[in-house]
């Protein structure tokens, strides 16, 4: 038996650190990160979020001083969610200009401003039923939730956010939210557009982080179904000709295919969340000594990048700066 003679030979390329470091296509930095921090209106102290190690809902006192922290591991940008004290039917919260994220904006700026702040906006977190919207019966009203959008978001405008980031899936809600900035003189004020966003079983332990369990059935009449693909590109298609600025795959790890082809398709900055349910998954089995936890989430931080991710949302970012910072030195 004779072996072929093999002139092409991928392994050439991998025989030391060095060559596969030279011959590396995609890369990692701190700048590629999110930190997503929940303010909660009604607590003196941080509290651990039970199914999140690690991530904790704080009070407004130390907003400055963990924004201060994400700066100094050289992570970019913030995405706040706050909790409100009150909540009511139709999430008047979101657009109270003394409300608990306008509050938070203003500290976050305060104490570092270079950081980007970014707010979430949606009402699920503001209202009584934990749904993204006004309710009519029990289905959510989208135009009349449109209306709020406007105000919540020129109020976090108002406040000093420097990108605004809806998440609630509303038809027209980057068209609504672009007129009312632009009408409040917000002219410049960038939109990072959940544009696809599934109905997801990953989302569960964000809701006891964000307390915004909705009290009866579930978002599917306006989250996407996680079964559909030609469905995520014209989601992605109507924001970019309603004027989003950036776009979100939100949860990650079970939609990279979507992440691939919405980039391949727009020519917009791509963000991926990955998600409280992915970082719990990661965190459960890291505890039990299961898998290496700085490996796997270093592996998909940088798989989310390969799939065409520019920015990563993530509740890994302060472990993945140190982690970067630890594998340079
Ligand atoms: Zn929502």
């Amino acid at each position: 038996m004779t072996l072929p003679d093999l002139i092409v030979r991928p392994r050439r390329l991998r025989r030391n650190a060095t060559i596969r470091q030279m011959v590396r296509e995609t890369t990692l930095s701190t700048d590629d990160f999110i930190y997503p921090i929940f303010v909660d209106e009604t607590i003196e102290e941080a509290r651990e979020v039970a199914s999140m190690p690690g991530v904790s809902r704080i009070p407004l006192s130390m907003v400055g001083e963990v924004t201060q922290q994400v700066a100094a591991l050289g992570i970019p940008g913030i995405i706040l969610f706050g909790i409100p004290a009150e909540k009511d039917a139709i999430g008047s919260g979101g657009w109270d200009d003394n409300g608990i994220v306008q509050q938070a904006i203003r500290a976050a700026k305060a104490a570092s401003p270079e950081t980007c702040v970014i707010a979430d906006t949606c009402f699920c977190e503001y209202t009584d039923h934990g749904h993204c919207g006004v309710l009519h019966g029990e289905d959510v009203d989208n135009d009349e939730t449109l209306l709020n959008l406007q105000k919540e978001a020129v109020s976090y405008a108002r406040a000093g956010v420097d990108i605004v980031a809806p998440s609630g899936m509303m038809d027209g809600m980057i068209a609504a939210i672009r007129e009312g900035l632009d009408d409040a003189g917000f002219k410049d004020l960038p939109i990072m557009s959940y544009a696809v966003k599934f109905a997801s079983g990953y989302f569960g332990p964000f809701r006891d982080a964000a307390d915004s369990t909705p009290s009866f059935g579930d978002r599917a009449s306006y989250q996407m179904d996680p079964a559909n693909r030609r469905e995520a590109l014209k989601e992605a298609w109507l924001d970019v000709e309603e004027g989003a600025d950036m776009l979100m795959v939100k949860p990650g790890l079970a939609y990279m295919d979507i992440i691939r082809e919405v980039k391949d398709a727009t020519n917009l900055p791509m963000a991926v969340y990955n998600v409280s349910g992915e970082y719990a998954m990661v965190k459960a089995a890291a505890e039990k000594g299961w898998i290496d936890e700085k490996r796997v989430v270093l592996e998909t931080m940088l798989s989310f990048k390969r799939a065409g991710a520019d920015l990563i949302l993530s509740y890994h970012a302060l472990d993945v700066a140190r982690w970067l910072r630890e594998d340079k030195a």
